[in-house]
């Protein structure tokens, strides 16, 4: 069987190496001629464990090939999976320039019967507008076949991506055409003889689990940083409390980890999605609605926090602060929508002297945030980093930064010595508590 993948970014890259690993030929398509070029010299435009040797490897065997000529990946193509972005617009709404450019593509070479796959994230109700749209233009020319559309969302998790694309939590299948279904049973067949469940519904189902899951660990998320900040100011441990809500199975410890707020490419913009996607069909979702403004009070609260402690006078001129971490998880280059972005802001507009370390974003936030680029100070490591500040502000819970030489940080940094740990990675620690004026978040009792 012949794939195609439109897109080559965190998903459909990712989605195209596993698959070649397991002996389809795919080809993975983009727009972007320099990451095709990078990825046809095996080298992996983005930071995934495991992602570049598997790239590698698909293209060693012969299994994986790169190209941004769309017309030779829709006529070779047996199935073509759509993974372009679908980022959000200024309303909220999801922003599918992207997708409708693909499409468009796809219709103006589509020359026999082939399913179409939608794994970027959706609107309710579009895979079945780009059937439509498909099979219209297919009958208006008189073509004698017809395409199925699909909607499989994406559930991987960046950082570790691979593994989940590999061994997924769960594979949503929305369609109603057998043949479709058939083709994807026949391209998951490893993960289904692997017992991972499938879910077989319609494409709206299909589309809106994505959503309700997406929007249902964000509501988690917001939760108990809410509740963290009540746990500071009635003397309460936030770690405590997860743990005794996640001994209830019915509740469960994951995504009750207190921190700045969520980030990334996708709870952000898809809490704002589904909401915008309630509002058109005449439902205010409430409680995801709550959930962005619970996280949008959660990073001004950090910048608060740590303001009240290192000011004079409410600001932080003359104040130095290491931040540690600027992509939104660990182990990714990824620093979309990431807190540290709002926090790093705050501290600059406050006037303090803002200097940034993080294992794999530096590259991404160059890139990204030229607009920073005046008003922040790339460093090299932690230590460079924190060298003469007032302040550590550690944003990313980066397992690295557990090995760093903390002693040897703290007596090269000046004034009280402050470390804001916004991920409580040292909340039980307390030889790194006792190097700092330490502030966890939820983990002490406010003044
Ligand atoms: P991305 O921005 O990393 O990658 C998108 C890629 O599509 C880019 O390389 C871009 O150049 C390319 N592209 C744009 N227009 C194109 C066109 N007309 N033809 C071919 N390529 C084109 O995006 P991503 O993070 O991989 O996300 C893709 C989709 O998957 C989104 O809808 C997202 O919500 C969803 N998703 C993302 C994740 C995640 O962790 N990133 C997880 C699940 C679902």
């Amino acid at each position: 069987m012949n794939i195609g993948i439109m897109g080559t970014g965190y998903v459909g890259l990712v989605h195209g190496a596993v698959l070649s690993s397991y002996g389809f030929n795919v080809t993975c398509m983009d727009v972007d001629e320099h990451k095709i070029k990078q990825l046809a010299a095996g080298i992996s435009p983005i930071y995934e464990p495991g992602l570049e040797q598997l790239i590698q490897r698909g293209i060693e065997s012969g299994t994986l090939s790169f190209t941004s000529n769309a017309q030779q990946v829709v006529q070779t193509s047996d199935v073509i999976f759509i993974a372009v972005g679908t980022p959000s617009k200024k309303d909220g709404s999801a922003d599918l320039s992207y997708v409708r450019s693909v499409v468009q593509t796809i219709s103006n070479h589509l020359n026999g019967y082939k399913v179409v796959v939608c794994k970027s994230t959706l609107p309710i109700g579009s895979s079945s507008r780009i059937a439509e749209q498909l099979n219209g233009a297919l009958q208006a020319s008189g073509a004698s076949f017809r395409v199925d559309v699909a909607s499989n969302p994406e559930f991987l998790r960046q950082g570790q991506a691979v593994s989940d694309a590999l061994s997924p939590s769960r594979i949503v299948i929305g369609t109603n055409s057998d043949a479709a279904k058939q083709m994807l049973q026949r391209i998951y067949a490893t993960q289904i003889e692997r017992k991972v469940p499938v879910l077989y519904t319609n494409a709206e189902t299909a589309e809106m689990v994505k959503y309700a899951a997406n929007s249902f660990l964000a509501v988690k998320i917001s939760f108990i940083n809410e509740l963290a900040l009540l746990a500071e100011k009635v003397g309460a441990n936030i770690d405590d409390i997860a743990e005794g809500m996640g001994l209830d199975s019915r509740i469960s410890p994951h995504f009750l980890q207190a921190g700045p707020g969520y980030g990334g490419s996708c709870f952000p913009k898809d809490t704002e999605a589904v909401v915008d996607i309630g509002k058109r069909n005449g439902e205010d979702l409430l409680v995801v609605q709550a959930a962005i403004q619970a996280n949008k009070k959660q990073k001004q609260k950090m910048i608060t926090k740590i303001a009240s402690r290192l000011s004079f006078n409410g600001k932080l001129r003359g104040r130095t602060v290491a931040v540690w971490g600027l992509s939104f998880k660990p182990d990714t280059d990824d620093i979309r929508d990431a807190p540290s972005r709002d926090i790093i802001q705050g501290l600059v507009d406050l006037g303090a002297t803002v200097k940034v370390y993080c294992p794999q974003g530096m590259r991404q936030a160059r890139r990204l945030w030229s607009e920073l680029n005046g008003a922040i100070h790339y460093c090299d490591s932690e230590a460079e980093s924190a060298a003469n500040a007032d302040a550590i502000v550690l944003m990313t819970e980066w397992a690295q930064f557990r090995n760093v030489d903390l002693a040897a940080i703290a007596s090269n940094m000046r004034g009280n010595r402050a470390m804001f740990d916004l991920r409580n990675m040292f909340a039980m620690n307390t030889d790194v508590q006792q190097l700092f004026s330490y502030y966890g978040v939820g983990t002490y009792s406010e003044p």
